[in-house]
């Protein structure tokens, strides 16, 4: 018997996550020049990294060669201030990926459950599994989360319920009044994730203070992102808000120093930077509204997305699906866009919002491989 049958068959059975292809992958499978290839397929912000989190970057380079600030210190105060928590209640993760493995490492074991929807964000499954936890599975409704469905899913193995608002890669959103009312009726022995991962992408008139239900709730874990609107995908910050107790427990199991100093550095600038986040906020609304059009044009049906992103229906061609061969068109022509087959949604491709000379591309790139 080999060294990995010793590995638990829940780790085993694990299914690897599917990332975006990047450019420089695609560039040399194809041939292509990669300043030509534009990447819409993992929901970065399109303009990249803010100019305030790269001078950030630049004066703490001059440091690296030192340990992080394990605790976080500089960060937790700003964020502190913005949302009005003491740092206690703060847990810096390596993204916001981070924060949902040190939900799973915390709170789920072998014989412990954890309720998602389907087709919600592929990290819920992973983190439930490689802790030997059960997956409670709640069918979406209108591909969005059905909350009844999943207060009704909760059993007394539960410890954990994920929920993504908006979701990834549906983009459907559940209003503030319909979680308020589900966190409500939760039993508090069970911890609920909301994972606000696109939060800053949503309509003023959509918006809602979660960080409010705290208090009331001690059993919510707000995470957040630095990787969508404020540009920092490639340097992996994230962050929770939580009861201090809640991020006490967190903080025992997370790596001393999980989240890099440059990192660090720059999510302080980018906080700071509310310009660059008011711009790229303004530009994936109208970017958004010119992909819609085009959908509409080609005669596509789409998930409506209060996200950076959406995901719209490949129709088949005499019942033959033509999802994956779209796909390919699209990466032959240089654009990168995302199937989201794995996420049980074989007919539909995720494109995230870009410039608008990228999303002008994609839709001509699209057009183009309906037609052929
Ligand atoms: N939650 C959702 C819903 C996401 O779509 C993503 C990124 N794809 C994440 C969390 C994790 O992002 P990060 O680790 O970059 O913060």
């Amino acid at each position: 018997m080999g060294v990995c049958e010793q590995s638990p068959s829940y780790v085993r059975a694990i299914a690897p996550y599917l990332p975006g292809k990047p450019i420089s992958e695609l560039a040399r499978e194809m041939g292509l020049d990669q300043k030509k290839i534009v990447k819409l397929a993992s929901n970065e912000n399109p303009l990249g990294i803010s100019p305030d989190a790269k001078a950030a970057i630049r004066k703490a380079l001059a440091e690296a060669g030192r340990y992080p600030d394990g605790n976080a210190f500089e960060l937790k105060a700003a964020l502190s201030r913005r949302h009005r928590v003491p740092p206690e209640c703060l847990v810096i993760g390596n993204g916001s990926n981070d924060l949902l493995e040190l939900v799973a490492a915390a709170f789920l074991a072998p014989g412990r459950a954890a309720v998602y929807s389907q087709h919600a964000f592929a990290v819920y499954p992973l983190a439930t599994q490689a802790r030997g936890a059960k997956s409670i599975v709640v069918p979406a409704k209108r591909y969005g989360h059905d909350l009844p469905a999943m207060l009704a899913a909760i059993t007394p193995e539960t410890r954990v319920v994920f929920i993504a608002n908006p979701n990834n890669p549906t983009g459907t959103f559940v209003s503030g009044t319909e979680l308020e009312d589900f966190l409500s009726r939760v039993p508090r022995e069970v911890t609920v994730v909301l994972d606000e991962a696109y939060a800053e992408y949503l309509p003023p008139r959509l918006r809602y203070d979660s960080v409010a239900w705290l208090k009331p709730f001690p059993n919510l874990v707000i995470t957040r992102t630095f990787s969508k609107v404020y540009g920092l995908a490639g340097l992996r910050v994230g962050f929770g808000l939580m009861d201090a107790e809640v991020a006490d427990l967190l903080n025992r199991v997370r790596q001393p120093f999980n989240v890099n100093a440059l990192a660090l550095a720059a999510a302080v600038a980018a906080l700071g930077d509310r310009e660059f986040v008011a711009r790229s906020y303004r530009m994936n609304r109208a970017g958004m509204a010119l992909l819609e059009r085009g959908f509409r044009s080609l005669g596509l049906d789409y998930i409506p997305s209060c996200a950076n992103f959406v995901s719209f229906c490949v129709p088949r061609r005499n019942g033959e699906p033509r999802c994956g061969a779209v796909y390919e068109t699209l990466l032959r022509r240089g654009v990168i866009v995302r199937p989201v087959g794995g996420y049980g949604m074989p007919d539909h491709l995720r494109v995230t919002v870009g410039t608008p000379r990228e999303n002008e591309k994609f839709l001509k790139a699209l057009k183009a491989a309906l037609d052929s």
